[in-house]
């Protein structure tokens, strides 16, 4: 599940236990079945489908001394699919589209009268700012906080505008307010669309007359906005509320880094070195036809700005390969590109068009799936290479890691993560509960520790733990 649906699923369960319903994870017990989905990529919305049939199997087989099963389609999917999705699968009892979770109690007693119930309705204002999410805590005590919804930006291969509709930004109260009641957790993650282009204009006496200040060199399609409270504040305010919580944030947009964002990331210890710049493709003609709003040039000027100001930062991005009319120079080009910058972590996928998008209307998906396929490799293979080289000089180095749990590769040891947000696994040991200390404690889940790093991978370090730590 992507951080949008766990935030999804977390608003959606909080209209639901209002109403009285209990939450399960036995599906033999379950009376109603809510799919939360993900439209971006294809494979997604296949992976729904298969579950999908799953489910009206599961429909089918249910014994006639208990109430009917009731199904839904949550989110993206039912946004993009709409009243198709309900002709496709008959047995499919609930709709709700992104900004249709308030009305959710309402579709599921019109569900339980034996009608199919829909609303896929957008909306320009619905943040959900009003509503506490029912957090589901991980055991590393790590969650993820909605600030915004939608977003404006129309790259030409992007579903999202389609299916979560315009930018809306949730005000600062309603996030603070929730940070401040997850001061158990020891990670917050602020998740949006496009979340440094966060803008609450709710309070007014707080709005300033500044229009936008995008990065040198970065354009958008939509008109410059005015006013408002900017991401700096709330990053800002947000990293006030408990300073031993680590912040992170995801997925911001390159071109709205100014610098007052960059020195608060420096400056702030609580706020993660860890910056995610999607950068998409390296070749310029790509970049235009994605309607990226940015060259090669702006971008790499701006990734050595970044690292100027915050040095030794994390850098993160995601690629597509195969975009229409993509050629293998083009394709070159972003290798140069990914050789150029260097990044610590990659979401690389190969390309499938979406239909509603503006390359859906007016550009060839032209790249054969082999050709994709073949490209995508590439660039996996220049990813790990760079980032083999970033892990193996930071070998040597103590790292203060929030540790997550057990590792997956062994019961005798635990994985956690770097401020840069680097997967660290190490002896699961007692260890002295200070610096210089006498006294050890076992580690668990949601615990600083100091880390030795002993060797590295290109998606992982391993290492030795020193001593239980804090994080200021
Ligand atoms: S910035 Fe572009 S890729 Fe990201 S959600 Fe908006 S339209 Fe999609």
């Amino acid at each position: 599940m992507n951080m949008m649906n766990v935030s999804d699923t977390e608003v959606a369960w909080s209209f639901l236990q209002k109403k009285g319903y209990q939450r399960t994870t036995d599906l033999g017990q379950a009376d109603v079945i809510l799919l939360v989905t993900c439209s971006v990529r294809e494979k997604a919305e296949k992976t729904i489908w298969n579950r999908l049939q799953q489910l009206v199997t599961l429909k089918k087989k249910r014994p006639t001394s208990l109430p009917p099963l009731k199904i839904g389609i949550l989110g993206c999917m039912a946004e993009r699919l709409k009243t198709d999705l309900l002709e496709r699968e008959k047995l499919l009892d609930v709709l709700a589209g992104p900004d249709a979770y308030r009305d959710l109690p309402r579709l599921l007693s019109l569900a339980e009268g034996g009608q199919q119930a829909v609303n896929v309705l957008l909306s320009l204002e619905e943040t959900y700012a009003d509503v506490i999410p029912v957090h589901v805590h991980s055991q590393a005590k790590t969650a993820f906080v909605s600030i915004m919804r939608g977003c404006d930006n129309m790259c030409s291969y992007c579903i999202v505008p389609f299916t979560r509709g315009r930018e809306r930004s949730r005000p600062v109260a309603s996030i603070l307010q929730e940070v401040r009641m997850l001061s158990d957790q020891v990670e917050v993650t602020l998740l949006g669309q496009n979340v440094n282009s966060y803008r609450d204009t709710s309070e007014v006496q707080f709005c300033t007359a500044e229009p936008t200040q995008l990065s040198k060199g970065f354009h958008t399609l939509y008109r410059n906005k005015q006013g408002g409270l900017r991401f700096a504040t709330l990053l800002e305010a947000v990293s006030n509320v408990n300073p031993e919580m680590r912040i992170r944030f995801t997925s911001p947009h390159p071109k709205d880094f100014p610098d007052e964002v960059l020195q608060l990331i420096h400056e702030k210890h609580n706020i993660c070195k860890q910056i995610h710049l999607p950068a998409q493709s390296g070749s310029n003609r790509v970049l235009q036809a994605m309607r990226r709003g940015y060259t090669r040039e702006a971008y790499l000027e701006l990734v050595d700005h970044v690292r100027t100001i915050i040095p030794g930062v994390s850098l993160s991005s995601d690629f597509i390969a195969g975009f229409c009319d993509e050629t293998e120079e083009d394709h070159w080009e972003t290798i140069s590109l990914m050789r150029a910058v260097k990044y610590n972590v990659g979401y690389l996928f190969a390309y499938s068009m979406r239909n509603k998008t503006h390359a859906f209307h007016r550009l060839e998906d032209n790249v054969p799936g082999e050709v994709k396929q073949r490209r995508l490799e590439e660039l996996i293979g220049v990813f790990r290479e760079e980032a083999s080289k970033l892990n193996c000089s930071v070998v040597g180095s103590t790292q203060l890691i929030l540790v997550e749990g057990v590792s997956k590769r062994s019961r005798d040891e635990l994985s956690g993560r770097t401020d840069g947000n680097i997967k660290v696994i190490f002896p699961d040991v007692k260890i002295p509960i200070a610096d210089s200390s006498q006294d050890t404690a076992a580690v668990k889940p949601g615990d600083y520790v100091v880390v030795k790093i002993t060797s590295a991978g290109s998606q992982s370090l391993k290492g030795v733990p020193l001593r239980h730590a804090t994080l200021h």
